[in-house]
């Protein structure tokens, strides 16, 4: 399904023949094949950002969303060993935490509109105290919409129960659980997954879990993690997957693009190049014609590339996130956070509009292009991303 308009497709002129192309494809309301996504890879990267850029102002105008949130990991005690993960720990090693109530609820600062709640897969956790983390954080500021657990947690927590995702889903709904994050995708592609990440659950399972929140009517987000051993055709497979997904069942805000980290793991010995982390995106933002937002996680693309990549088809710089651990044990060389003022900079400094969103995209306040923030808190759905707000 196209976006709203193609006002800005229309008159863009490119000289790429292959990227000349796939505008044509989706100025007539066609889609991206597999085939189409793994050739643009080789074409030019500005080419293709203008391509995308076009897509996403033809969406979101020259908006950008970004949010005041807060990180919440409440623990790395995790009973699985993805190769990938240099974040979680055994029980017992000497740099495991498990957070306490009070550790939990610090997180809780009153200015933020949502919490981003991941973490380990504790060996002596009950489905309960996952429950509680949700539950505390709820009665601590009511108003606060809670993004919580990735489809590798639900299926953990179906699994501690013997009940079924629905069920699941529906007991973390009911503890105040707004929105599912998009952590866990990894990448679909069962080689991938057999030499990294084996004892986790794989696509079909991650894919089965976000079908079932949609149809429950809890939004999500979904991700890919890529930069390791995957081949730009498992990338772009995987998207035309989540892109199949949201056909059958609509319920992605945002599709985020995840650089690897390589830290510790020696699974590469260097993160992507800015240029490959630009034409993911630029990809992402062709091949999702029925995803609202590509977004340009700063964390892991750092500052720069995060800047630069919202003029590449990226609406959305995620949030300030407070305290990130999980990409910075992987050492990551991004700051822990970021102020709201710095969200508003790099958003400006790449020409955009910054916009403030909570975590259904629903708008807090929109900035002007160059000055002070308008005094616009109108907290109101205009300016959201299509159907983002009946989700
Ligand atoms: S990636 Fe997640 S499931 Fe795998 S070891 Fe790390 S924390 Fe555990």
């Amino acid at each position: 399904m196209p976006g709203p308009n193609h006002a800005h497709l229309a008159v863009l002129k490119l000289s790429d023949p292959a990227v000349a192309a796939a505008r044509r494809t989706l100025l007539e309301g066609g889609r991206l094949t597999q085939e189409e996504g793994v050739r643009l890879f080789d074409s030019p990267v500005l080419e293709l950002g203008r391509l995308a850029d076009a897509c996403a102002r033809d969406r979101h105008g020259d908006r950008v969303y970004f949010t005041v949130n807060r990180q919440l990991n409440p623990t790395n005690v995790c009973v699985l060993s993805c190769r990938f993960c240099d974040y979680a720990k055994k029980p017992g090693a000497p740099d495991a935490y498990t957070m306490t109530k009070e550790q939990i609820l610090a997180h809780v600062d009153p200015e933020i509109h949502e919490i981003h709640i991941v973490g380990g897969l504790h060996d002596k956790w009950r489905f309960d105290d996952y429950l509680d983390v949700i539950r505390w954080v709820k009665e601590r500021k009511p108003g606060l919409q809670v993004k919580a657990y990735t489809a590798v947690e639900v299926d953990f927590f179906c699994r501690l129960t013997k009940k079924p995702a629905e069920w699941v889903l529906e007991e973390l709904r009911k503890a105040g659980l707004d929105a599912l994050p998009g952590g866990g995708a990894e990448v679909f592609s069962e080689r991938v997954r057999r030499e990294l990440f084996h004892q986790k659950i794989g696509g079909h399972r991650w894919l089965e879990i976000h079908e079932i929140a949609h149809r429950m009517g809890i939004p999500s987000n979904a991700t890919l993690l890529y930069g390791h051993i995957e081949t730009r055709a498992e990338r772009v497979q995987h998207m035309i997957l989540l892109r199949e997904l949201e056909d059958r069942a609509p319920g992605f805000l945002a599709f985020i693009p995840l650089a690897f980290q390589p830290g510790a793991t020696g699974i590469v010995r260097r993160q992507a190049s800015a240029i490959e982390d630009l034409k993911t995106i630029a990809l992402s933002r062709l091949v999702f014609d029925n995803v609202p937002h590509v977004k340009s996680y700063w964390v892991m693309l750092g500052q720069d590339t995060a800047s630069v990549a919202l003029n590449f088809g990226a609406s959305d710089l995620d949030g300030t996130i407070g305290q990130e651990k999980i990409a910075h044990a992987a050492l990551a060389r991004s700051p822990v956070g970021m102020a709201e003022e710095a969200m508003v900079q790099a958003i400006r400094e790449a020409g955009k509009i910054p916009v403030q969103r909570d975590a259904l995209y629903h708008v807090v306040r929109t900035y002007d292009a160059g000055g002070a923030a308008d005094g616009g808190a109108t907290a109101a759905t205009a300016g959201a991303a299509p159907g983002a707000g009946a989700r």
